[in-house]
């Protein structure tokens, strides 16, 4: 029996999938072995499965890889969201405590700050702006003109908040004493006790760096210093 080679050309897919009825695999055979033609496309739809498959292990292959750079893209951009939520929280952190707790020495002008001796013989101090971030105290012996006098320094410090921002706290105290600036030690029989220290003059000036001075430096630098009260 010839078939037209159309019909076979049609079969041949099904025959090369192995689908078709035994009596149609016969006859394909049977075709074939006389039939060059259709040897041979069925030798090329082979070879077209064949690269069918090498394309689709290619396509796969691409698309893994696009899908590896997809992964790193989320990751980078996982890890670039991190870090950028990090750094805003720590310019927040950075720029609040710059705003309320970063010092600056208030410098010294006039009614900033005034001293009194008080009825109990104490000196009290008085700041009269609206508001101090911190104030400081120290006390120490100088020599001022040959004489040795016990003298306190007192500043204060604004940050940024306090200088333009707040108003005159209620739970903040804006006058306190120094006079006879106590420190405490064991008398004779080892009861605690306080050791007053006249102190003999009052000053302003910033002494942030004044602890770390030499003594002769301290001279020099007390010579900056604004005198408030003396007795
Ligand atoms: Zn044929």
């Amino acid at each position: 029996m010839k078939i037209p080679c159309e019909v076979v050309k049609d079969l041949l897919p099904l025959y090369r999938d192995n689908v078709c009825s035994d009596e149609s695999r016969t006859i394909i055979e049977e075709h074939l072995l006389e039939c060059d033609t259709c040897k041979k496309y069925l030798d090329d739809m082979d070879g077209d499965f064949i690269q069918t498959n090498d394309e689709k292990a290619a396509e796969q292959a691409k698309s893994d890889i696009l899908k590896g750079i997809k992964r790193q893209l989320f990751r980078k951009n996982v890890m670039v969201s991190v870090i950028s939520v990090i750094c805003a929280i720590a310019v927040l952190l950075g720029g609040f405590s710059f705003i309320f707790h970063y010092q600056m020495p208030i410098p010294y002008e006039n009614g900033l700050v005034s001293v009194k001796k008080g009825d109990n013989g104490m000196v009290d101090v008085y700041f009269n702006r609206d508001d101090y971030y911190c104030s400081y105290k120290w006390n120490t012996t100088i020599e001022k003109n040959g004489v040795k006098q016990r003298v306190a320094y007192i500043y204060y410090t604004d940050t940024i908040w306090t200088k333009y921002f707040s108003k005159p706290q209620k739970d903040k105290q804006y006058k306190y004493t120094i006079n006879n600036s106590a420190f405490f030690d064991y008398d004779d029989d080892n009861r605690f006790i306080e050791i007053k220290k006249d102190i003999s003059a009052v000053y302003y000036l910033d002494y942030s760096h004044i602890p770390k001075l030499s003594t002769e430096e301290l001279q020099k630098n007390s010579s900056k210093a604004v005198l408030l009260w003396k007795k």
